[in-house]
């Protein structure tokens, strides 16, 4: 599949642990357009996955976006943006700076994930939680469409994921 970003955007990557959403974002984007939860944790106490300050965190993750989307530059957050809570808040910080918000949703199954997972060097999760991400995820999908985003890209096999192309399209 070939994704086409505006350039500038702001892209939510949608997927649960596992699901090879930090692995895509390394394949397509530089090192500082990726804004991801794992990193900005560690930002904050040095272990990437100390759940116990995601509320500091997340706020990091908000204001690096806001900083980057005011400054016109493309942006891609990487966190599992399974929740709508999640979603709601990004696609507000699109809008206030009236830049389009864009899903890239890797709904993956969770077969997949769990092995992915696995393979992991830095933090394995639980199968319990996957499993309740990935019932968010399904909850996300029926919704997704009404959720303001300028375009929604679904992407379900590790194969289709590898051989997905993006294209950034300039914004005069
Ligand atoms: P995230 O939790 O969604 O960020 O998932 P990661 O990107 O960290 O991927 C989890 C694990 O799966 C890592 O060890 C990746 O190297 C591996 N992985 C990611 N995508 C693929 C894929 O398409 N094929 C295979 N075989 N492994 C993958
Ligand atoms: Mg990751």
């Amino acid at each position: 599949m070939q994704i086409t970003l505006p350039d500038v955007s702001l892209v939510l990557l949608i997927g649960v642990s596992g699901s090879g959403k930090s692995t895509f974002a390394r394949q397509h984007f530089a090192p500082t357009e990726i804004v991801s939860s794992d990193h900005c944790r560690a930002l904050i106490c040095d272990d990437e996955n100390n759940q116990t300050v995601n509320q500091d965190a997340f706020e990091l993750l908000h204001l690096i976006a806001t900083k980057r989307l005011a400054h016109r530059k493309l942006t891609v957050i990487d966190a599992t943006n399974v929740q709508s809570q999640a979603r709601q808040f990004l696609l507000g910080v699109a809008a206030a700076a009236q830049i389009p918000a864009v899903a890239i949703v890797l709904n993956v199954e969770s077969t997949i994930a769990f092995q992915q997972n696995e393979q992991r060097s830095h933090r394995i999760v639980d199968q319990e939680v996957i499993l309740q991400q990935q019932q968010d995820l399904q909850a996300a999908l029926a919704n997704l469409s009404q959720e303001g985003f300028h375009s929604i890209y679904v992407l379900t096999t590790p194969t289709e994921i590898a051989a997905t192309s993006i294209l950034r399209e300039i914004i005069h």
